[in-house]
């Protein structure tokens, strides 16, 4: 990942001469320990409950706090994160993750539901972060990140909906969430799944097939 990032830096012309804004600088602060939270989460609820896209996601994490700890050294600023797991020095997050792991340790199905809306969170404020960002060195990590928390939160409804819960967002819009994990459902060319019920036994069959093997040979979780 930390050559991925090297090469985008370097491809966008990047020096450490460039001077970045106080809200970017903000910003990559903030993505560094948000990244640290949704590993924390979903290490802890891995243990928990032992399913597998627990796992598989909270190494995914690790690679995009990595990727923000290749921004902070790039920028020559100071890493807010502490090593330990579930301590954080931005408050709000702080109190965030006590309310998700509490809230996660409760039911399965729960914990899933903590994991999507992680993911809201992320895309929210990656979405912002990108908008608002003029570089472009740091906008093409966010990128890459983003399109991370989009497989990620059609990961957990994708299981949520195999267990008949039809997962609602509660931070990002409607349409926007819709779009993300309506294209998400990957049944090729034989359904129309988009337009299925979330509950359609058709399309989760499929999705759910073609989701794994697309796992596997494209590393989804991976990114
Ligand atoms: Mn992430
Ligand atoms: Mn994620």
């Amino acid at each position: 990942m930390a050559n991925v990032l090297f090469l985008v830096l370097q491809l966008s012309g990047y020096s450490q001469s460039v001077s970045i804004s106080a809200s970017e600088k903000e910003g990559i602060l903030l993505m560094r320990e948000e990244e640290k939270l949704a590993h924390d989460v979903y290490t802890l609820l891995y243990d928990k409950w032992q399913l597998q896209p627990f796992s598989n996601i909270s190494g995914s994490e690790s690679r995009h706090f990595d990727a923000m700890g290749y921004l902070l050294e790039t920028f020559e600023l100071n890493d807010p994160a502490f090593p330990e797991a579930g301590r954080f020095k931005n408050r709000e997050l702080a109190v965030l993750y006590d309310s998700l792991v509490s809230r996660g340790s409760e039911s399965l199905l729960a914990a899933l539901e903590v994991g999507a809306y992680i993911e809201e969170v992320d895309i929210l404020d990656l979405k912002e972060l990108i908008e608002t960002s003029s570089n472009d060195a740091i906008a093409a990590v966010y990128s890459n990140l983003l399109r991370g928390s989009e497989n990620h939160i059609r990961a957990f409804t994708r299981q949520l909906s195999w267990r008949d819960l039809e997962y609602v967002p509660t931070v990002l819009d409607a349409e926007i969430y819709s779009a993300i994990v309506g294209t998400s459902i990957q049944c090729g060319n034989r359904g129309n799944c988009i337009n299925a019920t979330p509950h359609s036994n058709n399309c989760k069959q499929q999705g759910g097939k073609q989701f794994r093997n697309r796992g596997k040979q494209n590393g989804c979780w991976n990114n």
